[in-house]
């Protein structure tokens, strides 16, 4: 029995995996409060659950094109003249399975053998991977407390070679909750434009942020911009709709149209009760999306407060997107709780589920093993069961 080179240098998602042995306990009958999810706790609006139930009745149960509906694609095109300032054509538009397999797509299409990406640290656990399985080599940038977990060309130009390809960006960033200024962006930008680079953007967050701050779309700056940008986004976090499996692409046509023809030999494309559920999501109200923001909001600020009360745990950057905290822990490395010393952080998030059954994620997936990542995608009253159940755990190390 052999599996192929691919398949043996692939690891698995690690979030999935907490995310597995946190549904086994709860399986078993154990109270977890799960802290690692990376979904909306909200359930999807009403209208557009309406929107694919309909979509079944009236038989809208065929295949589609493989780059998605046209009618899906036209509201798209719509959605990111409006709110990003891009105008795209439908051609331009890739609806994938989950804004993950846009992502896979856009580096299957854009790499070669060997060709580089560069990948700010702390990533999302994916991007790596991605780049790998494309025959790509991530080129890691690593960030942290003190340049706000962004990267500059500064500190990308010393990993620039001549194999460089593209460089990844995402903001707001799954985990830190960073999200990129307009002219931080557009330093980036403007670096891509002088060392002929591409940009894969990932704006999956960009209706989750916070205290007045700003998405900008990095392609929205120039032609020149948008030409090397390949745009992702998706309807899972906006609007609470992860099992729809709804992700898309914007870039030029030619990336489109390879991005499609790799649909067509793969997957055939998205669900088609599913993209009539989009659609209803991007031409419908808008208002639950402010709702589900306004309550991340206020359990950011709150977890937030409780875990920099935790002696050893800080969160030294506010985040200001997304629906995650990622304290750096470090300070309690070398400590014991119960007999178990705390070397690392996936030691730390093991004996947080174990002893006060309470489900986070270590850094080490996102290339950060000082910190741990907390998702406040829970209801308010759990938050506060766990980390009633952290703090006293952690009152114990010594
Ligand atoms: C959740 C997530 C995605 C993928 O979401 P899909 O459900 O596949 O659309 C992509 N990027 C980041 C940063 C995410 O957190």
């Amino acid at each position: 029995m052999r599996l192929s080179a691919r398949a043996r240098a692939m690891s698995p998602s690690p979030t999935m995996a907490i995310d597995a042995k946190t549904k086994q306990m709860m399986a078993e009958g154990i109270d977890v409060v799960n802290f690692s999810v990376g979904e909306p706790d909200f359930d999807t609006p009403e209208h557009i659950k309406q929107a694919g139930i309909k979509a079944i009745t009236e038989g809208q149960t065929k295949y589609t094109p493989a780059a998605g509906t046209l009618t899906l694609r036209k509201a798209i095109c719509e959605k990111l003249l409006k709110d990003n300032g891009l105008a795209y054509k439908p051609e331009q538009i890739v609806v994938s399975n989950g804004a993950k397999q846009s992502l896979y797509n856009a580096f299957q299409v854009l790499l070669d053998p060997g060709d580089e990406v560069i990948i700010q640290a702390p990533y999302w656990v994916s991007y790596p991977e991605m780049v790998k399985l494309a025959g790509g080599v991530p080129v890691v940038i690593e960030t942290n407390e003190s340049n706000g977990f962004k990267m500059t060309p500064d500190m990308i130009r010393p990993k620039l070679t001549p194999r460089t390809r593209a460089i990844n960006l995402n903001s707001p960033s799954n985990p830190t909750g960073a999200v990129y200024t307009r002219q931080e962006l557009e330093a980036l930008a403007n670096f891509a434009v002088e060392h002929d680079l591409m940009i894969v953007t990932d704006e999956m967050y960009e209706k989750l942020v916070y205290g007045g701050v700003q998405h900008i779309s990095i392609a929205s700056f120039s032609a020149e911009v948008k030409a090397r940008t390949i745009t992702v986004n998706g309807m899972s976090k906006a609007f609470a709709m992860t099992g729809w499996r709804m992700g898309y692409t914007a870039s030029e046509t030619i990336y489109a149209k390879a991005m499609a023809d790799l649909q067509s030999q793969s997957t055939s494309g998205a669900s088609s009760i599913s993209q009539v559920a989009a659609t209803q999501a991007l031409v419908g109200p808008q208002e639950p999306i402010e709702v589900m923001r306004q309550e991340f909001d206020r359990r950011r600020q709150h977890m937030m407060e409780r875990i920099n009360r935790i002696p050893g745990w800080k969160v030294a950057v506010a985040p200001e997107g997304a629906f995650y905290l990622f304290p750096s822990v470090k300070d309690v490395f070398g400590k014991t709780i119960r007999g178990r010393t705390i070397n690392t952080s996936d030691d730390l998030a093991a004996v947080i589920l174990e002893e006060a059954r309470v489900a986070v994620v270590p850094g080490s997936g996102f290339g950060a093993p000082d910190f741990i990542r907390f998702s406040y995608a829970t209801s308010m009253e759990r938050i506060e069961a766990g980390l009633d159940r952290i703090e006293s755990l952690m009152q114990e190390a010594h």
